[in-house]
């Protein structure tokens, strides 16, 4: 088939991958002038990196892998920790912080080289007579058998399907860097989740001396943004105990970005007819679990297999892949929605949860595991 895929982020390489493994003819078209080169870091779990795998992209040399996870009150005691290492063993596949331009890079090595047509924002679909039609912001368009919209948490895909307002502001927002900081969990496989009652935040070694932190803290949509964010954060969290106030201290302004949680409740039927959505089009929520990319990948792995079936009617795949992702993915955007900074469970109580809780949990999470357990 001829498949056009509207965005070329995590999901729309992904997917192209896999449909081109599949047989199909695919086009790529994406707003952004060219591949993205920022962004802060991803964790890919052992789901994630199976995926990878099998679309035959290796994370090998980028990033850091992560082997235990710490949960801390913001004094510093431990309430929980969680071996990580547990899945890989497991599951044959790493967990690994990986910055997102390696991951886009990694997902666009080997794709021809003009596959993505960049600079064509997607203005609408429309769908007739087994065609679909995707009309770009400057008057062209393009027609092929299938679409799928991989346009992320702003998707203009899923508003023609769903019509507007169906995303919602979540009650936090992340403010987060990703710098080398000389802190000692930097260089190790430690990644480490504080909370408290000022906030949540996140430390976690990326590779090559760089350490990606994050500070979640409490929001409501029309909150102005601090004026001086920086020190905000420090007057917030730092009195915290170690090494929160030496991350704070060693920070800069430059490093900051902000972003606003958002969710969507999931749909069993998220797309209609030729049409359908991978990633955070279908699915946007808080970066909780740091699923998302996960998911995405997901997505694309579930849809590549599906539309590589002979025989069946385009419509009923597209419909058997949604139906397919719709349990793993409804669970993961449910527990999503709780924020870290909720998670104030005490020490007594939460070491009781097995260290090797969260292995269960990525089999709960992913299509791709559990194919391979069964
Ligand atoms: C701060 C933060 C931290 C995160 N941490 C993690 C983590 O640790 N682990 C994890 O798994 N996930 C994480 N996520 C989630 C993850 O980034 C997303 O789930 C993932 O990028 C979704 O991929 P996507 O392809 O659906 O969307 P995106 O990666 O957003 O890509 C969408 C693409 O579509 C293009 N596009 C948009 N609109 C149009 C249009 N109209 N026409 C043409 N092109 C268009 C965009 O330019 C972009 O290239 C995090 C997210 C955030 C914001």
């Amino acid at each position: 088939m001829d498949i056009l895929v509207i965005g070329a982020g995590v999901g729309g390489l992904a997917a192209a991958r896999g449909l081109l493994a599949a047989g199909h003819r695919v086009r790529l078209y994406d707003q952004a002038p060219a591949r993205r080169t920022g962004g802060k870091a991803l964790l890919v779990w052992s789901n994630g990196n199976a995926v990878l795998d099998d679309l035959g992209v290796s994370l090998e040399g980028v990033g850091a892998r992560i082997d235990r996870i710490d949960a801390l009150t913001s004094g510093g005691r431990l309430r929980t920790s969680m071996d990580i290492a547990h899945a890989t063993d497991r599951y044959g596949f790493p967990t690994q912080a990986v910055p997102r331009r390696y991951l886009l890079e990694r997902l666009a090595e080997g794709l021809p080289d003009d596959i993505v047509h960049y600079g064509l924002a997607c203005r609408s679909v429309t769908q007739d007579g087994g065609r679909v039609t995707a009309t770009f912001a400057d008057g062209s368009t393009a027609t092929g058998d299938v679409l799928v919209g991989a346009d992320g948490h702003h998707s203009v895909v899923r508003r023609t399907l769903w019509g507007d307002g169906t995303v919602r502001p979540a009650t936090f927002g992340t403010w987060q860097g990703l710098s080398p900081i000389d802190i000692d969990i930097t260089d190790t496989t430690r990644h480490l989740m504080i909370s408290g009652r000022e906030g949540a935040c996140g430390l976690m070694p990326a590779g090559k001396g760089l350490l990606q932190w994050w500070f979640d803290v409490r929001r409501s949509p029309g909150d102005p943004r601090p004026a001086a964010p920086l020190a905000e954060l420090r007057r917030r969290f730092g009195h915290w105990a170690s090494p929160v106030p030496e991350v704070l201290a060693a920070a800069t302004e430059d490093d900051l970005e902000f972003f606003g949680h958002h969710w969507n409740q999931v749909r069993k039927v998220w797309g209609e007819g030729r049409i359908t959505l991978v990633g955070d089009a279908a699915h946007t929520m808080p970066p909780t679990l740091g699923q998302g990319a996960n998911q995405t990948l997901e997505d694309a792995w579930v849809l590549g297999r599906e539309l590589a079936e002979d025989g069946d009617d385009p419509e009923v795949r597209l419909r058997a892949y949604e139906k397919a992702r719709y349990p793993h993915i409804s669970l993961v955007s449910r527990l999503a929605k709780r924020n870290p900074a909720n998670w104030r469970v005490p020490p007594l109580i939460a070491r009781l949860v097995p260290e090797t809780y969260q292995t269960a949990m990525l089999a709960r999470f992913s299509n791709r595991l559990t194919a391979a357990a069964g």
